[in-house]
């Protein structure tokens, strides 16, 4: 950072986001405002963090002053609440660079989701997400910062009241912390229960009772010896019998910046030849940012109790929801962060904790079913991209996938209760791709499998498109598409009783080889299908080109690879085709029919007719022949 400083007071206007985001602090009403002293202490709290690790390389920065602490200050008489820390501090360029911005890329996703939010229920968000900084504004109708950057002798001051601007200007360092900041609420009239101390006792033991920083709590003019509300201890290194569920759901919070519970709980320690602790959680809720590809990884990286970063690349991309922490008894402190991700006891680590989260969900699905359910529901689309980034641990990661299926009534199943249902003579698993649940179970393409018994896997993520193409196989059984290549059915028998085994095939030979033959620039092949039942046509994927719903994707993506003609399969137990196969009708009415079959499959599908304009002029020719 830039230690630029300032002669005389600057006022400047906040960036826009900023600024709207201001707008709904200050102008809306919230249910739960108590997190804005979360949110105050957290920043406190890194800042300790940030300078203790400064002063590994640079002691002098700590002076005579090395018990660092966050102190909360209560002024009932002048209606004010100040947090202090004797952390890294800030310079005024500091200030005008991180206190007139939104820096972090979950509030920018928090923005966006309030901004596209019409029926503002956005508002209610606020609240559960915090946005840092500028929550002080939901309870103060001013906020002034002092601060002084650690080794320097300039202090500054920032304030505002949230309207639009904030001022920037030098103060006397007589006046001002010897190192770090001190930020001052001016509490709002309806929220001066703020400057209470049994108020702030509470909010504080219950939201930051595990940051890793002691906090004392003081009230002004009052004799009194401060309390210490927090001691600071890392929680992590403690006795798990000592720790309590509550415990474990506090420390979650400060952590990970959630509001919600930890779905699931992974604290360890490992011995041996690298010694490091673990305490991980898997979230109860999805946080806002699953899906933004740049953002960091949730784990932080101690050494020793000393924070050091929260970018080192601890999981792989796919357990991106797990939040925590691992802390390094074996890592040298003075490493550089780069040299850090470089360095084989990192690998070691990154490997170690992978593994224990994935054998620990296993664990959870085999004890707790449901438990285990409501993390998929979560987690699941992200969990599957595993299965295509990590192939060391494919098999571990299938046997955690779940699954809803033609069979599961809307219950997950695993591919080992699959397995445990297989028809006889059935060699594959087969699975249907589509954009929905709904979509996807109402397709053609299961007739043939539903006539028989035959699980299908339903599968509606982005993700599914390309696992399933990495030639992934379960129990020896190949993964197989329904909308793809020729399948075999007929040596699984119909489930009896069916309509189906009452409609017996009829010969269609005659109209396959017509269709063939009209349809040969459109199709790459015309056959008689075994997944079809009570639709006439359906189109599929020839065998080795892409599956039907992976070209659309790619399609959409602007990344359309020459597409292959699709085969177009024929129901041979259906009235419709057989009268065809037997029609006396001109060869330019049954070839008008042969084109508008294969645009009622493509329609089937989701698609648009080949030629619009064509479709409706054969359509209508056909429906004038009709009325005579
Ligand atoms: P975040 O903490 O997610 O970065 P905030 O809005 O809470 O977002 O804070 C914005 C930035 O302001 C912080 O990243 C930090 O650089 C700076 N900051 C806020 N409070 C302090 C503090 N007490 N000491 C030092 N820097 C601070
Ligand atoms: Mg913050």
């Amino acid at each position: 950072m830039t230690t630029e400083t300032v002669s005389a007071p600057e006022t400047r206007a906040f960036e826009a986001d900023v600024s709207k985001l201001l707008h709904m602090m200050v102008h809306s009403v919230y249910s739960d405002r108590d997190v804005f002293l979360r949110e105050l202490i957290s920043n406190a709290a890194d800042a300790c963090e940030k300078l203790r690790y400064e002063a590994i390389a640079s002691p002098e920065l700590l002076g005579d002053d090395a018990q660092l602490r966050i102190t909360v200050t209560l002024d009932k008489e002048a209606g004010t609440l100040t947090i202090a820390d004797n952390g890294i501090g800030m310079s005024a360029a500091d200030m005008a660079e991180t206190l007139g911005t939104i820096a972090r890329s979950g509030t920018k996703a928090f923005m966006d989701k309030l901004t596209a939010d019409k029926n503002g229920e956005g508002q209610q968000l606020i609240g559960q997400f915090g946005v840092g900084f500028y929550s002080a504004f939901m309870v103060a109708g001013n906020v002034e910062v002092v601060s002084r950057r650690a080794g320097e002798a300039e202090a500054a001051s920032w304030s505002s009241d949230g309207s639009g601007t904030y001022t920037i200007a030098p103060v006397d360092p007589a006046t001002a912390p010897v190192r770090g900041t001190r930020v001052t609420l001016s509490l709002l009239d309806e929220a001066k229960s703020y400057a209470e101390r049994h108020t702030v006792e509470r909010i504080v033991k219950a939201q930051s009772g595990h940051v890793p920083v002691p906090i004392f709590l003081e009230e002004a003019g009052s004799d009194s010896e401060a309390s210490q509300l927090a001691d600071g201890a890392a929680l992590w290194t403690k006795p798990k019998s000592d720790i309590s569920e509550d415990d474990y759901a506090d420390f979650y919070r400060s952590v990970a910046g959630q509001f919600d519970k930890p779905a699931l709980t992974v604290h360890y320690r490992a011995e041996g030849r690298h010694e490091y602790s673990v305490l991980t959680f898997i979230p109860e809720t999805k946080p806002f940012d699953l899906f933004e590809p740049d953002r960091n990884g949730r784990i932080k990286l101690y050494v020793r109790r000393v924070f050091i970063t929260d970018e080192a690349e601890i999981l792989p991309h796919y357990l991106r929801f797990v939040r925590g922490l691992v802390d390094s008894a074996d890592l040298p402190l003075n490493m550089s962060r780069e040299m850090i991700q470089e360095s084989p006891v990192l690998s070691a680590i990154q490997k170690g904790v992978s593994n224990r989260i994935l054998s620990e969900l296993d664990k959870l699905a085999a004890s707790d079913a449901d438990r285990y359910a409501a993390i998929w529901e979560n987690f699941g689309a992200v969990l599957k991209e595993g299965l295509y980034e990590d192939y060391e641990r494919r098999t571990q990661l299938l046997e955690l996938t779940r699954f809803k299926t033609t069979a599961s009534n809307g219950e997950w199943r695993s591919l080992q209760d699959y397995v445990g249902g297989l028809k006889e003579n059935q060699t594959a698993i087969f699975y249907a791709i589509g954009p929905d649940l709904d979509r996807i179970a109402t397709s053609p393409h299961l007739e043939g499998f539903r006539a028989r018994g035959i699980e299908v896997l339903l599968l509606p993520d982005q993700v599914d498109n390309f696992w399933t193409t990495m030639g992934v196989d379960y129990d020896g059984k190949p993964f197989k598409s329904v909308t793809q290549g020729a399948t075999d059915l007929s040596p699984i028998p119909l489930a009896e009783g069916s309509a189906e085994a009452a409609n017996p095939v009829q010969d269609v030979s005659g109209f396959v080889a017509f269709a063939k033959d009209v349809l040969a620039d459109q199709v790459s092949d015309v056959r008689i299908s075994d997944r079809l039942t009570t639709s006439a046509v359906c189109i599929v994927a020839p065998d080795n080109a892409m599956d039907l719903q992976l070209e659309k994707i790619l399609a959409s993506a602007g990344r359309a690879p020459e597409r292959a003609k699709p085969v177009l399969e024929v129901n041979a137990r259906h009235a419709l085709i057989a009268k065809l196969d037997q029609s006396t009708a001109s060869e330019d009415e049954r070839r008008d029919i042969a084109f508008l079959l294969l645009d009622e499959a493509r329609i089937a599908e989701g698609e648009a007719p080949a030629d619009p304009r064509v479709f409706a002029e054969r359509l209508e020719r056909l429906m004038t022949k009709t009325l005579g």
